[in-house]
């Protein structure tokens, strides 16, 4: 059982008198963490004291700060096995991809502590004798609140990004992974001085709380529902917003690939970490030519996939987060079904304990249903046959989201169209996932605002200062 403590003002311990939440493990209804729920007096005291050490840390040269976070990297990857497993006991991730998730935390770190101190200003060319530049500077303190899908990869980029850049962090994982957060919050804080970082755990109440107080970023990591919502506490408080949220991510199969390999793709965007990836595929269009070859195949795809517990390591589809989760899962499949839709694969609440969810494929959808339109966040692929590609992309763009999309062709003008005229921050051909490194989007509609990836959140974390230095007794200054 992991016991997870909060960090204040570089005072681990604090337990305030808001109760406690406990994490059940997913496979089998066992309690694996139990976390502080913090109080609206905590979150004040930990904003606080963010407030005092960010100027220090802001002073502290950027070599410094790089050279803490790689030596927080180091410590990390030394433990990565633990906390590969923390992962695992409380998502039920498979621990071959909670491992991927440390690995890529790790090397965010490296790469944001390579990144921050080499970053510059600009100078300016102004008059002759005088000094005119742009400077980033630290925006002070960054509230960092994050999901619990792949909770140390997208903690480590935020924080990482945070920190390098000189501001001082508070940070609040989700609910549902505390002891995640709380094992990499306990690594970093190590690395560096007392009050820099602190974490706050509890609900969806703590991270309210925190989005309303004195701090000059929210960044956001989550569903659309909750970044709206920051979005609109940020509006009063003046601070920035900067949001990831959910996204229903297209899959467009054109009628000339061959139906086997973009069913193998289908079903890898699908049904990857149980569909509980922000650009997990959330909704299919093939075209009619070779729709029933690819739904056959898919079914197949799918129907051989191993379902399990994340912690044997034959499992390639572990369970869904919890059993709240699945009810959302299923009720999204209900309602297709009662709308028409027809279940080719899967669809039914297992019996037994833990949060399971088979592989689901289901035909016949249309734009209307639920599955189509939200973000279903589980391992279900949802199919629509089309008639040409023009109606597929016309589809495929008709959401209130733009995370990512991704179009299986063979035709270079079909490409072309695709990546230009899909409304998304992402567009991706011809494979579900992957990108070079240092990638990063502007997500569009629903989906957010502002980079949260890439050397560009290094941009969104600082705030860039004109200065203009005159030469004493000169002839610039005058109106
Ligand atoms: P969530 O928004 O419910 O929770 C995320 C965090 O926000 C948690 O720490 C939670 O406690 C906090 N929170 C909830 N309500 C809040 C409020 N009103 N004010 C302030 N904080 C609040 O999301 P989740 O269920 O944890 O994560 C799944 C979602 O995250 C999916 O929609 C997924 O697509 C999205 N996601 C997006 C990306 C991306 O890069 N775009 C990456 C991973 C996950």
């Amino acid at each position: 059982m992991y016991r997870v403590q909060q960090l204040i003002g570089g005072v681990w311990g604090a337990d305030g008198d808001a109760g406690r939440l406990t994490v059940l493990d997913p496979v089998d209804g066992t309690p694996v963490s139990a976390a502080p729920v913090a109080t609206e007096a905590e979150v004040g005291a930990a904003v606080k004291a963010a407030r005092s050490a960010a100027p220090r840390w802001a002073r502290t040269s950027p070599a410094e700060r790089a050279a803490a976070l790689r030596r927080a990297a180091d410590a990390i990857e030394a433990v990565a096995d633990q906390l590969a497993e923390a992962q695992t006991a409380e998502l039920g991730r498979p621990l071959a991809l909670a491992r991927g998730g440390v690995e890529a935390g790790v090397s965010t770190l490296r790469q944001y502590a390579e990144l921050g101190p080499v970053r510059g200003g600009r100078s300016l060319a102004g008059d002759a004798g005088a000094i005119d530049l742009m400077v980033p500077q630290p925006r002070g303190i960054v509230a960092v609140i994050t999901p619990w899908n792949d909770p140390v990869a997208v903690s480590c980029g935020l924080l990482g990004a945070a920190l390098v850049t000189g501001n001082a962090v508070v940070y609040k994982p989700s609910e549902r992974s505390p002891a995640c957060g709380f094992l990499l919050a306990r690594l970093l804080d190590e690395h560096l001085p007392s009050g820099v970082l602190s974490l706050l755990t509890g609900d969806a109440r703590v991270g309210a709380t925190l989005a309303s107080q004195d701090v000059d970023v929210v960044a956001h990591v989550g569903s659309t529902a909750t970044g709206r919502s920051i979005a609109a506490a940020c509006a009063r408080t003046g601070a920035k917003a900067l949001l990831e949220n959910g996204g229903s991510d297209p899959l467009i199969v054109d009628g000339d690939v061959d139906p086997r390999w973009a069913a193998e793709q289908a079903a890898i965007g699908a049904f990857a970490n149980s569909g509980q990836l922000c650009v997990s595929v959330e909704r299919i269009y093939v075209l009619r030519p070779i729709a029933t070859r690819f739904l056959g195949a898919l079914v197949q795809s799918a129907g051989s996939m191993r379902v399990g517990p994340g912690r044997d390591p034959r499992t390639e589809l572990g369970p869904l987060v919890d059993r709240r989760h699945r009810d959302h899962v299923d009720s999204h499949v209900r309602a297709a079904v009662a709308d028409g839709a027809s279940v080719l694969l899967g669809g039914e609440v297992p019996d037994g304990p833990g949060a399971f969810y088979p592989p689901t494929v289901l035909s016949e959808c249309t734009d209307q249903m639920l599955v189509m339109r939200e973000e279903t966040f589980g391992p279900v692929a949802p199919v629509m046959v089309v008639e040409s590609f023009d109606e597929a992309l016309s589809r495929a763009s008709n959401s209130q989201y733009g995370l990512a999309a991704t179009v299986l062709t063979a035709s270079m003008s079909n490409a072309q169209r695709a990546w230009r005229e899909l409304p998304v921050g992402t567009v991706k051909i011809n494979a579900v996932f992957g990108g070079a490194p240092g990638g990063a989007a502007e997500p569009r509609g629903g989906s957010g605002q502002g980079f949260g990836y890439g050397p560009e959140l290094l941009d969104e974390l600082t705030a860039t200062k004109a200065v203009h230095i005159g030469a004493p007794g000169g002839e610039s200054g005058r109106w």
